[in-house]
């Protein structure tokens, strides 16, 4: 473990433990047991105009998935909360925005919900997989189970933030693999933020030609300008702490 490593998953934590429950956003009290943002600012997040789910759906052009659901605007609220998750190991986020795409999906449609793999390296490195902890969340609020076996990452692509449409569908080829029958089942797939959805896709594309019958993917947030070829996404733009 190098030192920023022990700062990140060690010492960050416990000073943030130490500090006062306050609202990351109006600074005002947590209610015990609440963590990092309060109910009435997350609650204010901007939800996605669904006509806007539509277009990127037939943007992404994909015959491996079915339904696609995506809950929020991208603002500056929203990658602030997404980057304590993802960065900064404030947990308790994912059940938050869990708890939100669950309410958007019929339970009913799936065997099992699962999440867009992270390579081991960079998974060991982080200490968890975001996507993971969202979709297990997903999957005890609907009482469907949750699966991380499913798909396995074997190419440890570079970021794909600072790519363009084009590039990032390159950058995933045979990234993702799976050799479990998928025969019939119905299947959650979920990921944080969706951009060209090129994850995503190629993810789909290896549950369907396992079997899947059906692939519907669900994250938590796409930038309105999602063909932007820089999304900024990245610790280095993180300035709240
Ligand atoms: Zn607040």
């Amino acid at each position: 473990m190098n030192l920023s490593t022990i700062y990140k998953n060690i010492i960050e934590p416990v000073v943030s433990i130490a500090l006062p429950a306050l609202c990351v956003f109006c600074q005002s009290q947590l209610e015990t047991g609440r963590k990092v943002v309060c109910k009435q600012c997350f609650d204010k997040l901007p939800h996605l105009p669904l006509n806007f789910i539509d277009t990127l759906k037939d943007e992404i052009n994909s015959a491996y998935f079915e339904d696609l659901y995506v809950v929020y605007q991208f603002n500056p609220e929203f990658k602030t909360l997404i980057h304590l998750l993802k960065y900064n190991r404030f947990l308790s986020i994912a059940k938050y925005f869990a708890k939100s795409l669950a309410a958007t999906v019929d339970s009913q449609r799936y065997d099992f919900v699962t999440g867009v793999p992270l390579h081991p390296i960079k998974e060991r490195e982080r200490g968890y997989n975001q996507s993971f902890l969202i979709a297990g969340h997903v999957g005890n609020f609907l009482n469907i189970p949750f699966n991380d076996k499913v798909i396995r990452r074997v190419k440890n692509t570079t970021s794909q933030t600072t790519l363009n449409r084009d590039k990032r569908i390159e950058n995933v080829k045979q990234a993702f693999i799976s050799k479990i029958d998928l025969q019939n089942k119905r299947i959650l797939l979920i990921d944080d933020v969706i951009t060209t959805g090129s994850t995503l896709d190629a993810c789909a594309q290896v549950l369907k030609q396992q079997g899947a019958i059906r692939v519907d993917l669900a994250a938590l947030s796409t930038p309105m300008n999602f063909l932007q070829n820089n999304l900024e996404i990245e610790p280095a733009g993180l300035q709240i702490f």
